[in-house]
Formats: C-alpha cells, structure tokens, sequence
C-alpha cells in the first residue's frame, strides 16, 4: 500500500520533531482516520523526506516524530510554464494536469487579449497553489512545483532566464520539432496564449526576449491543451516521462 505522505512547510521541522498543520492535522486525523503511532511522510518540497509517527493529533493541529529522513529528488526537465490566464476555473485545471505531468513552475500572465479578470488574484494565488500541492502529493513528486503571482505578460517575458524559450503561436512557422535541440537543455520556458491568441505585438515581444515562435500543427488546440501537449513530449525527450521508476 502506498505510503500517506503530505506537503509541510520547512519551517515547522525542528530537530526530531514536526508541527502538524490544522490542514494536515485533519486530512491525517478525520479523512485517513489514522492516529498516533501511525506512520506518514513528510515532504518538505525541496527534496527533504521525513518518515514520521505521529505522536499528537488534535483538532487544530498536531506533532509527529521523526524516524528517518533523506533527500530525494527528480529528473523531470524543469519546465516553467507561463500561461495566459484561461477563464473560469480552466487554470485550476492547469495546474493539476501540469503538476501530474512534471511542470515545476507555473507563471500566470495577463495578456491583451486574455477574456479573464486578474482582479482577486491574491487570494486565488493561496488556492492555486493549494492545487499544486494537492496534485504534487497524489501523483507522488518528490518536488513542490511552485506558482508565481499573476504577472502582466511584457513583465514575465521579459524576465524569463531559462535556457531554452518556447512561445507557443499558431501563426508561427517553425514546426515545434525544429526548435528542439538533440541534448536536453537545462531548463525550459513555454509561453501559452489566451483563448483569444497572442497579437502580433505580443509575439514580437516575445521573440525580442529570446522566445522561438513554434507551430503545433495543423489543428488549433485550446489554450489549456497546448502547454499539456508539449510538457508531455517535452518531458518525453528530454526528462523523465516514460523513464523507469
Ligand atoms: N486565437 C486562436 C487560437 C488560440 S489557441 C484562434 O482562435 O484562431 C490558444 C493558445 O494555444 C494559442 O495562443 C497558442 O499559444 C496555443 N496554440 C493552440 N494551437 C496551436 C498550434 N497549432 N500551434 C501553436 N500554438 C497553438
């Protein structure tokens, strides 16, 4: 049977012992009905592991000690995903798929002709990356990707660093495969549009910071397939889908 195992900050670790949040504390306690004695891992979500037993659980939170602890990491191809924000709840959608897929860090960009509203997004940031971290624990990453604010879309490209930098355009003429070197590169950008598109304006912008403009083909993909469909080849090529456990 598969180990429990959750997301905890850094900081609540000291020395052999971890604090419980009220979060975690109910999760263990009333939907897992374990209790103390019971061992559950803890993931710090840089790579640090914890085999605990939990030594106190209460309603608003608990302790558990630790019996063992290492580091382990992965070999996904860290892909940063900026994405114009979809409507609606499409990004939630986003984030789990792209967590499940081996995206480590995802970047919401407002964009010209982007349909959904930035407005409240700070409280949407607490629950976007509550997703992450809910996906990040059942599909078993040893890594906690991270979300970034929302960010105008001028902002984000201009500050991408990653090696290789990839804008997803359809009026684009290079094919996808010709942008893709033999080796893996260290890091990866993909740059995905609203469901409006990109404008022309934006596509220079983009390609003034380094961005390839690729095509995906003949059919359009709506904006929530597009990064899903390259992260998989992506991670196929040059990380660890299809790789051996
Ligand atoms: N506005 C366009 C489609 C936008 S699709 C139209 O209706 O004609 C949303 C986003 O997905 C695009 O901005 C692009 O980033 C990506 N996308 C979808 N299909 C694509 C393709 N065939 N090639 C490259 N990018 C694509």
């Amino acid at each position: 049977m598969a180990e429990h195992r959750f997301f905890i900050e850094p900081s609540v670790v000291a020395d052999d012992r971890v604090e419980l949040s009220p979060e975690v504390a109910h999760h263990i306690g009333k939907v897992l009905r374990l209790a103390e004695g019971d061992e559950i891992l803890l993931l710090d979500g840089s790579g640090n592991h914890f085999r605990t037993e939990i030594d106190q659980l209460r309603s608003g939170g608990g302790s558990a000690r630790i019996v063992e602890q290492w580091h382990a990491t992965e070999k996904a191809l860290p892909i940063r995903l900026i994405q114009a924000l979809p409507k609606g709840e499409k990004f939630d959608l986003i984030l789990q798929k792209g967590t499940e897929l081996g995206i480590g860090r995802f970047s919401p960009v407002s964009s010209g002709r982007s349909i959904a509203k930035a407005a409240r997004t700070e409280k949407k940031l607490a629950r976007w990356r509550r997703i992450v971290a809910e996906a990040a624990r059942q599909s078993r990453r040893p890594l906690l990707p991270t979300c970034d604010p929302v960010e105008p879309f001028g902002e984000a490209v201009a500050g991408s660093q990653q090696e290789l930098k990839l804008m997803l355009w359809e009026e684009g003429s290079m094919p996808l495969a010709e942008a893709l070197p033999a080796g893996p590169p260290t890091d990866i950008a993909i740059l995905v549009g609203p469901e409006g598109g990109f404008s022309a304006d934006e596509a220079e912008q983009a390609t003034g910071a380094g961005f390839i403009p690729v095509s995906l083909g003949p059919r359009i993909l709506r904006t929530e397939t597009a990064g899903f469909a390259v992260a998989a080849v992506l991670e196929y090529l040059y990380g660890d889908f299809g790789a051996n456990p």
